[in-house]
């Protein structure tokens, strides 16, 4: 048993699932309220964030299972605690901080979620997308500043920290180190009448690029498109990429799984019975005609497919999954007396009981094998032996032994 549910209950994850399917699960909601979809998403994006940070560790994990979220927060020091919740999804979808390089040091990847219909999978599409990157500030060619104007910071003599020491009794100091109030970590000081106008002596501006996303057919869910160098720029270091992620939309009459597509039809008993002929458009809509012949039954929750009619493979679009139809029946609720009776007469019976003098007669109640399998018995009804036997978890108990279904 866990402590607490609140971080499996922000993934929809039960406490037992397993690292795959959190992440699955932690995928699919970065996806839905990633700020660049979500505005008002910011809140909800950083607590699932976070709950995935400790559910995929199987240490900090662990921890959270025997202490709650309270010994999350007293066992790591505070600043690796939680990571921002941009780094973590940046790194979940772009492959983690410039590992896929050796050399000069990398910056991240950028990473922006894209909705994508299940129409635009199926027959490719061209999407544009607007989106805000660091650029080097042209102006002042990165520096910040003048040429010449920039120093190292006095205050911290270039390193970026300043190191303070306190006498605590004889003999004893205490060292302790803070970033540097005057550089804030930069290492290096304009004269501000030299700073760079542009930048604001930030050596890097902000500027919004168009980028043209070609989705081709047969694309997926999560599937990942590269820009590569088109990340943040930063002096000197080798810009990360841009990574677009697409994330599949719901779409109202087909589900998609993997290259299957799957429909579902409902049919009226008629139907069902006497044959029907209906239309389905496709995802590049064209219509199929799908039918059954008088004579072929379709019973509830019976399946047929269509070989090729589902979605394309990627990178060989001329291949097709299937469409699978999945079918329903429409049962009417109650039906009129002379339709019973004809139907009586047309339909076949092969079974007939014989009713003995000292049968019983009872009512069929409603049933819900979901709801009810689980609710315990209560007060009213029923005698009381009856209610013994059947509280039970399958032990024989006192009261009469339990009748053996179909079992001879
Ligand atoms: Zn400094
Ligand atoms: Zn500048």
């Amino acid at each position: 048993m866990v402590k607490e549910k609140r971080y499996y209950e922000i993934l929809g994850v039960s406490p037992e699932a397993t690292v795959a399917e959190i992440k699955k699960s932690y995928r699919k909601l970065a996806l839905k309220f990633h700020p660049d979809k979500n505005p008002d998403g910011a809140e909800k994006f950083k607590e699932i964030s976070q709950a995935f940070e400790v559910l995929s560790d199987p240490k900090k994990r662990q921890i959270y299972d025997e202490g709650g979220e309270q010994a999350i927060k007293e066992g790591g020091s505070s600043d690796s605690m939680f990571h921002n919740p941009m780094d973590i999804f940046d790194m979940f979808f772009g492959g983690g901080m410039g590992s896929r390089h050796r050399g000069p040091q990398r910056g991240r990847d950028t990473v922006h979620p894209l909705s994508v219909t299940l129409e635009e999978l199926y027959n490719g599409a061209t999407r544009k997308l607007n989106v805000t990157k660091s650029v080097i500030c042209d102006k002042c060619e990165g520096r910040g500043g003048k040429a010449g104007s920039v120093t190292p910071c006095r205050t911290c003599r270039g390193t970026g920290v300043e190191v303070h020491i306190r006498q605590i009794g004889i003999g004893f100091v205490q060292q302790s180190q803070t970033t540097c109030s005057t550089c804030h970590g930069s290492k290096e000081m304009i004269d501000p009448k030299d700073r760079c106008k542009n930048c604001n002596g930030k050596k890097v501006v902000r500027e919004k690029k168009l980028l043209v996303v070609e989705i081709d057919k047969g694309m997926g869910d999560n599937q990942t498109i590269r820009f590569s160098g088109e990340g943040d720029q930063e002096p000197g270091v080798e810009p990360g990429d841009i990574v677009i992620a697409i994330d599949e939309q719901p779409h109202e009459q087909f589900h998609r799984r993997k290259m299957d597509l799957i429909y579902s039809m409902s049919l009226s008993v008629s139907e069902a019975l006497t044959g029907f002929r209906r239309i389905v458009k496709t995802l590049d809509k064209r219509s199929l005609v799908i039918e059954a012949k008088p004579g072929e039954v379709i019973k509830p929750d019976e399946f047929r497919c269509i070989p090729n009619e589902g979605m394309p493979r990627y990178k060989s679009p001329f291949e097709h999954g299937r469409l699978v139809i999945k079918f329903a029946i429409d049962f009417p609720d109650t039906l009129d007396l002379t339709i019973c009776g004809k139907l009586r007469q047309l339909l076949p019976r092969d079974r007939e009981d014989i009713i003995p003098d000292d049968a019983e007669h009872c009512d069929l109640h409603a049933f819900d094998p979901q709801r009810d399998f689980n609710k315990s018995y209560g007060g009213s009804g029923g005698g009381g032996s009856r209610e013994a036997y059947m509280d039970d978890d399958g032990s024989d108990g006192p009261g009469p032994q339990r009748v053996q279904c179909g079992a001879q």
